[in-house]
């Protein structure tokens, strides 16, 4: 079946297909790790996690590569905030992120990428630019050159005519030819840290860190790039510039963007301060996968608002899907077969496979397969479900997990709750305490906190990028 999605570049729904015919290669824009995501943050992550898993479900091979930012404005800032060197506030958030992505249920990216990990391909990437005449060194700083690539704001349709004052001006201290160009190096600032570089010490701009590492990982023209629609101008627009000006490829060829978790008509945003954190829904007694539920609900290019009403329906959709598995399992069915019910069933797991392969409308697939149930329950009141029914049914939610990814959890929500054997968000979650003491260096603390994994059957290695763990 053809999977298709909405490609922000050309504005049409297309066929998603592999340059090479065989593998897609897709990149993710990751969280910065300055502080814990939010939900709004994650619905960006669902969204993506869905559209991978449906790919591979329907026996596609794929390759993904989702960066971390650990080094840029925001990071410095908040690290010196809170008291830490930069690497380390950075780790104590990125563990945090993947216990977050774990308990949502998210795959882990095939390549993860820290920003500072590649610091000599961004400044080797600056250094080809800057020869190609696209960049331009100016007091230990280093700009892309707007006006040198034609193609600028083809992505965003944004009129930049506005922006061309032909000026020069002096912007956040650093001095660039036009107000347009944007930083590609910044030049050391006393306290910050700082790489060398042909132009003296500094640290890479934001942008330029994305296409280095996407371009590394998955090659100088890949098949697809996701993001939040708020990543589309300026930085997925600066990416194409850099990429393209570089190699004279075409970068990407279909774009995704998710669209924005709102609270009462707002972006969920940090600024705003109308943020909730997974942790936050759990310690209130909310279930992951009722969140990943709500993220799951509404197609990624519709805005969805978010409210704990919501939440709670979307918890006692996941308990009804739940609870019909349990009864398929549990009860004996009689061996009769109703044609029209096992028509009725297949049909459904048409419609539900042919909304996800057209631009991920994961609400049309969700109504597909509670129309489904509702009419499985008609049959068994009626005495009319039988075995090939409930085996039919029992695989096909077996297919819908592969994607939604909600009954699965709830192995993991039980272990939690109980914190026997302890789920992988759990043991996420001390991983990530434990950096935490590590970082402000209570040694007492992090030796206790291995001790506990350990009584519990986790193995903890301290590895030069980090620690990793993993089941005795
Ligand atoms: P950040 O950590 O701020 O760099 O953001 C990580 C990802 O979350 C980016 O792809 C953003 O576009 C996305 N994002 C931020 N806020 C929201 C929101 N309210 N709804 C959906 N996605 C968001
Ligand atoms: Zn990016």
């Amino acid at each position: 079946m053809e999977i298709r999605l909405r490609n922000t570049l050309t504005r049409q729904i297309e066929p998603v297909a592999p340059m090479d015919g065989r593998r897609l290669r897709m990149y993710t824009c990751g969280p910065t790790v300055y502080d814990y995501g939010h939900i709004g943050n994650f619905r960006t992550f669902v969204a993506v996690d869905l559209f991978q898993r449906f790919w591979r479900s329907q026996g596609r091979e794929l390759v993904t590569a989702l960066n971390l930012t650990d080094i840029d404005d925001k990071m410095i800032e908040r690290a010196r905030a809170a008291g830490h060197d930069v690497a380390a506030h950075a780790a104590l958030y990125a563990e945090a992120f993947w216990a977050d992505s774990a308990a949502l249920g998210i795959t882990k990216a095939d390549h993860v990428a820290r920003a500072t990990e590649y610091i000599p391909a961004m400044v080797a990437w600056i250094e080809r630019l800057v020869a190609a005449g696209h960049a331009y060194a100016s007091e230990g700083s280093v700009y892309f050159r707007v006006a040198s690539f034609p193609a600028y704001g083809r992505l965003s349709g944004k009129d930049l005519e506005g922006l061309q004052d032909g000026a020069r001006v002096q912007s956040d201290t650093y001095d660039k030819e036009q107000a347009r160009d944007f930083v590609l190096w910044k030049a050391h600032k006393p306290g910050e840290p700082s790489w060398p570089s042909p132009w003296g010490p500094g640290r890479p701009g934001w942008h330029i860190e994305c296409t280095v590492m996407s371009t590394t990982l998955l090659g100088e023209s890949f098949d697809l790039h996701a993001g939040g629609v708020d990543l589309i101008f300026p930085h997925h627009e600066n990416e194409i510039a850099q990429a393209e000006a570089a190699t004279g490829q075409p970068f990407v060829r279909h774009w995704m963007h998710v669209e924005f978790l709102l609270v009462n008509g707002e972006k969920m945003s940090k600024s705003l301060g109308n943020f909730y954190t997974v942790r936050d829904l759990v310690a209130q007694g909310h279930r992951p996968s009722s969140v990943r539920y709500l993220l799951a609900s509404v197609p990624y290019h519709r805005q969805l608002n978010f409210t704990l009403d919501g939440l709670h329906q979307a918890a006692a959709a996941v308990n009804r899907l739940r609870s019909f598995q349990d009864r398929l399992a549990r009860q004996s069915w009689p061996t009769q077969e109703n044609a029209e019910l096992t028509a009725a069933i297949r049909a459904g797991e048409e419609k539900f496979t042919a909304s996800l392969a057209d631009d991920l409308n994961t609400s049309e697939a969700l109504a597909a397969i509670f129309e489904a149930l509702r009419q499985a329950n008609v049959a068994m009141d009626a005495g009319e479900f039988g075995a090939s029914h409930a085996a039919a049914f029992a695989a096909w939610l077996e297919r819908f997990d592969a994607i939604f990814a909600v009954l699965g959890l709830a192995a993991q929500e039980a272990a939690a709750a109980e914190s026997g054997a302890l789920a992988d968000a759990v043991v996420e979650e001390k991983m990530a305490a434990r950096a935490a003491a590590r970082a402000r260096r209570d040694f007492a603390r992090s030796d206790a906190l291995r001790a506990e994994l350990e009584a519990a059957g986790i193995i903890v290695e301290d590895r030069k990028s980090g620690a990793v763990w993993r089941r005795k």
